[in-house]
């Protein structure tokens, strides 16, 4: 009986560019992507819940995940550690179901190593459209400023190379339908839908 696979959907993107806040509201609006809660060394904020927002855990006990190869990614950032969890990421998959990941560069470019068949979007920052605006809006900021902005700007940019699509967060509302219409698309490229078909035929051929 032929099972499809669930998508890994990999939302990353500089930081700051508000990964965080979209990735929130497409939980809530798409209750069909699975979010994989991390696990992270640093403290609860404030609301924050083990399980929920994160799984909070010791220096000692991420460590072990880490030697037990028990992440799918991980990296350290801003003093601590963050990772994926791969037991949810794997079973939601082979149970069809598509999951989606909210982490920042180092640890998506290690997923494009380990699992190569997810799906990388780049969450630009909303700022790059306003960018040519403002540097030709003459006089309202001091060349200096323009200069750093042109410098972070390139900088942010040259990360996308390796990402399959690009959203602009310049609404959330606006980057969560484009994600998900990414997801849609996916769904029915022709390599996914092939192999489906191909399979069903020979099982009804046996
Ligand atoms: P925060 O501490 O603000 O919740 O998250 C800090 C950064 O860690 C954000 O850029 C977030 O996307 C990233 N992050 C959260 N979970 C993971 C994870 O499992 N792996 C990686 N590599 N980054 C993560």
């Amino acid at each position: 009986m032929y099972k499809e696979k669930g998508l890994l959907i990999v939302l990353s993107g500089p930081s700051g560019v508000g990964k965080g806040t979209v990735c929130k509201a497409l939980r809530e609006q798409k209750k069909e992507i699975l979010y994989s809660v991390s696990a992270t060394t640093r403290n609860p904020r404030p609301g924050e819940e083990h399980g929920v927002h994160y799984f909070f855990k010791s220096k000692e006990e991420f460590e072990q995940m880490i030697e037990k190869n028990e992440l799918l990614e991980w990296a350290e950032y801003v003093g601590n550690y963050y990772g994926t969890p791969l037991g949810y990421v794997q079973n939601s998959i082979n149970e069809g179901k598509d999951v989606i990941l909210e982490i920042e560069v180092q640890g998506a470019m290690q997923v494009q190593k380990n699992f190569p068949e997810a799906i990388f979007i780049f969450l630009a920052p909303p700022s790059l459209s306003e960018l040519r605006n403002r540097l030709t809006t003459r006089g309202t900021e001091t060349e200096d400023i323009i200069n750093h902005r042109i410098q972070v700007a390139k900088e942010e940019m040259d990360m996308m190379d390796s990402y399959d699509y690009v959203v602009e967060n310049d609404s959330v509302l606006a980057a969560c339908e484009r994600i998900h219409a990414i997801v849609v698309a996916e769904h029915c490229k022709r390599s996914r839908i092939q192999k489906k078909y191909k399979q069903i035929l020979t099982e009804v051929e046996d």
